[in-house]
Order: C-alpha cells, then sequence, then structure tokens
C-alpha cells in the first residue's frame, strides 16, 4: 500500500486503471451519489453545487420528466403529476400501498403482478420507472464529475427491503443504466462511513431516522469486519411523519376546514421548513398568508414541537428495545451512529443518547453518511483497492423454510441468520411410487402453513416411482448478499432438478414483520399443541395409507373374516377420530391399529420371503451361504 500518494481533487493517481465507481444514497426524500476523490469517499456536487437531489419526479410537462429540485418546485402545482417518497412503492401491491397513497394524493392503479402504477399526465408510471429517473439523474452527475462512463454502482436499500423491493431497486437501476456491484443496507453503509475512519472494535448501533423510513440496526465491529447481529425499524415512519404533525398542528390552529391537495402540499412544505428551523432555534414564525389568504403567522415553540414528536420518537425506540434484543444483547452498545437528516432533531440526539446510554455520533454529516459508505464500498468492489478485505454481512429479518406435512413448517434457515447463507436439508417422498414433489416456500415464526408468509410454490417432477420415503430430495436455500433467495430441489438418484427465486409480490412492513413476531411469542404453546396434532394426524394416515395398500394385495390370501372385520373396524375409528382435534386419542388408536396389523404385516413379510425363497433348492441355499 502506497504511504503517500498525492492527487488533485477529482484525479486519480492512476487515470489508466482506476475504474470509476459510485455509492448511490437513493433516499425516500432525498438522494445522493459518492466517490472516491484524492483517496477520499465524497459526494459529488450538481453543476450548481447541490450535494443533495431531492427524490422528486415531476410529469405534468410535456417532454423528459423533471426531477429533483426543478420537480419538487411544482409538487404544489401539479400535486398528482409529482411524485415524491416513491421509494415508499417500490416493489409494493396496491393494498400494501394504501395508506401511503392516501397520504401522497396519488391516483394509483394496478400494474403487472398487482404492483401499484401512478396515473400522471404523462400516461402510467410505475415506481421503478419514477426510482430510474432519479438514478439516471445521478448518474449524469456522477459521468459529468468524473468524466467518464460508471463502472460500477453501490445502491443502498434499507434493511427491511424485501426480495420484492431489492429486485424494484436492481430493476431501476438497469433501466438507469448503472452497473449494480451490489445493493447494501443502508445502516451498514454508514458503519462503513465510520468504521473506516476510526477502526474501532465493539457494539455498534446505527439509528437512521431519515424523511420516509426509520432503520436501526445493531452491528458487530472485530478488525474491520463487519457483522450485523440484528435489524429492525419501521419502513413507514420518519421526517415526513414530523411534517405531517406540524400540518396537523398548522391546520387545527388556523380552523381551516377541506384542504385543497395543492394547499396541503404547501402547508406540508411550510411545516417541514418551521420543523428544521426548529433544530437550531428556540422558536420560529411560520408565515401562511399566500396559503390561506388572511391567515396571521403562527409561533411554534421548540418543547410544543417536542410534544407533537415525542409519540414518533417513542415508537422509534421501541424497534430499538426489540432489536437489541433480537440481537441478543442485554448490555450498552459501545457507539450509536447517527444517520438521516432527521437525526438533527435535537429531541431524537436526547432520547437516542438516553436510551443508549451514550453520546451518539455525529461526525459525519447525517445526510452524506450513508452515501460515502456506499462509496468506499463500491470502490472496494470494482477492484480499485486490492487490500480491501472488508467483508459485509447482513441478516434475514424472518425464518425461511417449507410446507411438510400436516401442514406443518419446517425451518430451514432461522431469523436473524447472516447472509449471504446456503442451507439445505433432505426430505423424502411420502407415498410410494411418487413421482412429483410439490415445494412451497414460507416466511414466518409460527408452526402451522396457515399463519406464515406464503413466497412461493414450484413442483419438483420426474422422481423415480419408489417405496416411500427411499428417495432422497435435497432442498437447499440460498439468499445472496443482496437478500434474494432462491430454493431448488434435487432427486439424488435421478438428478432430477427444479428451482425458483423469490421474489414475492408484496413488501413487508416492520409492523406486519413485527406483527408476525408477537404472534409467534403469544401461540408458542397453541402452536406446540397444533404441531403436536398434525403430526398424529400425519401417522395415523401414513398407516391408514399403507394398510389400505397392503389388504388390497393381500388381505383377501392372509386373513380369515374375523381378523380382516376387526382390522375394519380399528381403520374407521381411527378415520373417524382424524376429524377429531384430539392428538391423545388419535395417538392411542394409531397405536392399537398398528399392534392389530402386526399379525397380518408378519404373515405378508413370511410370504414374501418364501415368494423370494421358491424355486430355489435348499441345496443351492446352502451353496451361496457356504462356499
Ligand atoms: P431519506 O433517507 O428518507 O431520503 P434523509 O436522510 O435525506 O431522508 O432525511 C430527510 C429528512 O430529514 C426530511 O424529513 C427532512 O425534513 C429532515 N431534515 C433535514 N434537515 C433537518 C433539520 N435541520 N432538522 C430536522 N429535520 C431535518
Ligand atoms: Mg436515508
Amino acid at each position: 500500500m502506497a504511504l503517500l500518494q498525492i492527487a488533485e481533487p477529482g484525479q486519480s493517481p492512476l487515470p489508466h486503471q482506476v475504474k470509476r465507481a459510485v455509492g448511490i444514497d437513493l433516499g425516500t426524500t432525498n438522494s445522493l451519489v459518492a466517490s472516491m476523490r484524492g483517496g477520499r469517499a465524497a459526494v459529488l456536487p450538481d453543476e450548481h453545487g447541490a450535494l443533495i437531489l431531492p427524490s422528486v419526479v415531476n410529469y405534468s410537462e410535456p417532454g423528459a420528466p423533471l426531477v429533483g429540485a426543478q420537480a419538487l418546485a411544482l409538487a404544489g402545482q401539479h400535486p398528482a403529476d409529482t411524485l415524491v417518497s416513491v421509494k415508499r412503492f417500490m416493489g409494493r401491491g396496491r393494498e400494501d400501498a394504501r395508506e401511503d397513497a392516501a397520504r401522497a394524493h396519488y391516483r394509483l392503479v394496478e400494474g403487472e403482478e398487482g404492483m401499484v402504477r401512478f396515473v400522471t399526465g404523462s400516461g402510467e408510471v410505475s415506481p421503478v420507472e419514477a426510482s430510474a429517473e432519479i438514478l439516471r439523474s445521478l448518474r449524469a452527475r456522477a459521468e459529468s464529475t468524473l468524466g467518464g462512463a460508471i463502472d460500477g454502482a453501490v445502491i443502498t436499500v434499507p434493511a427491511y427491503f424485501d426480495d420484492a423491493q431489492r429486485q424494484a431497486t436492481k430493476d431501476a437501476a438497469t433501466l438507469a443504466g448503472l452497473p449494480v456491484l451490489r445493493l447494501l443496507n443502508e445502516p451498514t453503509a454508514a458503519a462503513v462511513a465510520y468504521g473506516l475512519d476510526s477502526a474501532q472494535e465493539g457494539v455498534i448501533a446505527v439509528y437512521d431516522l431519515g424523511g420516509g423510513t426509520f432503520d436501526i440496526s445493531i452491528l458487530r465491529l472485530r478488525r474491520g469486519v463487519f457483522e450485523v447481529l440484528a435489524t429492525g425499524g419501521d419502513t413507514a415512519l420518519g421526517g415526513d411523519d414530523l411534517d405531517a404533525a406540524v400540518a396537523n398542528w398548522i391546520t387545527a390552529q388556523c380552523g381551516a376546514a377541506e384542504l385543497s391537495p395543492g394547499q396541503y402540499r404547501q402547508v406540508q412544505a411550510r411545516a417541514r421548513d418551521a420543523k428544521e428551523r426548529l433544530s437550531q432555534q428556540a422558536s420560529v414564525s411560520i408565515e401562511l398568508d399566500d396559503v390561506l389568504p388572511g391567515q396571521a403567522p403562527l409561533t411554534l415553540a421548540r418543547e410544543a414541537f417536542e410534544e407533537l414528536a415525542r409519540p414518533l420518537v417513542k415508537r422509534t425506540l421501541r424497534a430499538c428495545r426489540r432489536c437489541l434484543r433480537d440481537a441478543g444483547l442485554d448490555a450498552a452498545v459501545d457507539n450509536v451512529v447517527m444517520v438521516g437528516g432527521s437525526t438533527r432533531v435535537p429531541l431524537v440526539r436526547e432520547a437516542v443518547g438516553e436510551f443508549f446510554a451514550r453520546e451518539p455520533l455525529i461526525d459525519i454529516d447525517p445526510d452524506q453518511v450513508v452515501a460515502v459508505g456506499a462509496a468506499i464500498q463500491a470502490d472496494i468492489l470494482v477492484g480499485n483497492r486490492p487490500e480491501g478485505d472488508l467483508l459485509l454481512l447482513d441478516v434475514i429479518p424472518l425464518s425461511l423454510g417449507i410446507e411438510t406435512m400436516g401442514g406443518l413448517v419446517e425451518k430451514i434457515v432461522p431469523r436473524n441468520t447472516t447472509i449471504p447463507v446456503s442451507r439445505a436439508q433432505d426430505f423424502t417422498t411420502y407415498k410410494d411410487g411418487q413421482t412429483a414433489l410439490a415445494v412451497h416456500i414460507l416466511q414466518g415464526e409460527r408452526e402451522l402453513v396457515d399463519d406464515c408468509r406464503s413466497l412461493a410454490r414450484f413442483e419438483l417432477r420426474g422422481i423415480p416411482p419408489m417405496v416411500a420415503g427411499a428417495a432422497r430430495i435435497r432442498v437447499t436455500f440460498q439468499v445472496d448478499a443482496d437478500g434474494l433467495l432462491n430454493v431448488s430441489a434435487l432427486e439424488e438418484s435421478t438428478g432430477a432438478e427444479a428451482s425458483v427465486t423469490v421474489k414475492p409480490s408484496f413488501g413487508l412492513s416492520d409492523e406486519e414483520i413485527a406483527g408476525m413476531l408477537q404472534a409467534s411469542f403469544e401461540h408458542a404453546g397453541d402452536d406446540k399443541e397444533a404441531r403436536h396434532l398434525a403430526e398424529q394426524r400425519v401417522a395415523g394416515w401414513q398407516l391408514l395409507d399403507s394398510l389400505q395398500a397392503a389388504l388390497g394385495a393381500d388381505g383377501e390370501a392372509l386373513l380369515d373374516s374375523d381378523e380382516r372385520a376387526a382390522l375394519d373396524a380399528a381403520m374407521s375409528d381411527l378415520r373417524d377420530l382424524l376429524d377429531s382435534d384430539d392428538a391423545a386419542a388419535i395417538k392411542s388408536q394409531t397405536e392399537r391399529l398398528g399392534r392389530l396389523s402386526e399379525a397380518f404385516a408378519a404373515r405378508r413379510m413370511d410370504r414374501s420371503i418364501r415368494d423370494a425363497l421358491s424355486g430355489v433348492s435348499l441345496d443351492e441355499l446352502d451353496d451361496e451361504v457356504t462356499p
């Protein structure tokens, strides 16, 4: 490694070797692009010197859509044609996004695979297409600053983005002509920015409160290697909610009745401005005359604002507590990194510092820290730093598994497993001669299929007919570094294989994830019982099935009528019991039938041995046994 490299800012010391790599923070509210320049990661400005690109796209004007500040300026006039917080809709269905849509005054329709599309003056636009506009604008900015095409980009996503949301982000990058090196969780990127600067060891909490999302991650840093111990947060909580709280306060103070969507936007913009000024000032005045004619200015003091903000801040702390628990930490963390514009709110800093009993780190600009970390990572991944051995590990938020007999879920990758991960488990056939296996992939912590979330299904065909339990089918779950899941099933004797890459149609909010976890704790007892019942039922059905087949083949020949009647009666009793919820009764009747059929089974065994031996003289047999 060179001890000292001297280069002009923006000029690389080895122009013929160094590749152009960028880190992009594709934010809900604001987006940034950063790159290594003169040995340091720096956010790249646009031609006017602005670092932040508002994540806003306007479709009201003919021609190419407007992006950024220009688009934002048209938001008041053309609310329905100006897409803000598009990231909230990435990879989500209409039902999932309804609340966000109502807030944003958009007209939505359902497109391909149930995904939302916005109806604008220039036709229908998908969230992926709108995001691609933002990325295209950042790409142009980076190419003009760096003087050429981009070789690779690292794009950050919230830790809670699921497969569909991550895939949507990749699709947007592809549309924008950006080669994606990988996606990186935003909190992890922030830790990279700090970790490389100070190379500390210990446990770090990354608290990211942006405009539209809240993420909390607990990381462990050891000898320059980060491991994400747990993640949590809320994909629908951020500075926007503080704006809405202040906007509602303004509306109430003014006694204003119905506001038009345009007016509401303007009030929201005033609210946001007031909120941001309150981070520096003890009290602010809010001018409203031009929005609500005749309205006198309002005064909002910091204490009054903090009363409005407190419930939202408390929600973030509850998520922090859950995350600490998930990380298995009772002890305090060593460092708290603050990310996101909303961490400038003094109440947020105080509350977070108090919660973790640590003074939070605010050295790196909270708006830039994610893009800076992504740029450092991109530089390593593109191959500019052969000595860069930074390893990043993320975790999956909910367990992944498959459906087994009786509607039960077999977990294959437990939640909070670090990714990338590959786990395999062997399964077998349930019935004689079974030639296909249905693989149903589920996500969640509960025991029964009905209580988990279905991600995908596929079928493995071409299993050679064998007796039940003889086939060996290896099911492999692979989650790649971007959190995309691939499941494959392989029948080992024939090599028959089938697989699926999961892109679930709908995203899960953290509330839903938290709800699913909560339910699994609450129902732990019931679930155990339900699993026990299902297992007894499977055992009962399996015995009935095999006995039925055996009776069909050898019942006439090997049983007298009394024996047959006794077996039939016991089978019918078991069949009736299988409809009940009485696991103990099912179990004892299954065992009774098992004992009752032992003699029949023994006779079948004898006969098949006799059949095998028939035609072979005892002498010959002796010859074989004793050569
Ligand atoms: P995102 O990651 O969602 O794009 P950012 O990290 O860029 O969001 O943060 C944007 C949010 O930060 C907005 O809600 C904005 O109002 C808020 N913000 C920016 N500066 C301040 C400030 N000085 N005081 C309070 N909030 C601020
Ligand atoms: Mg952010």
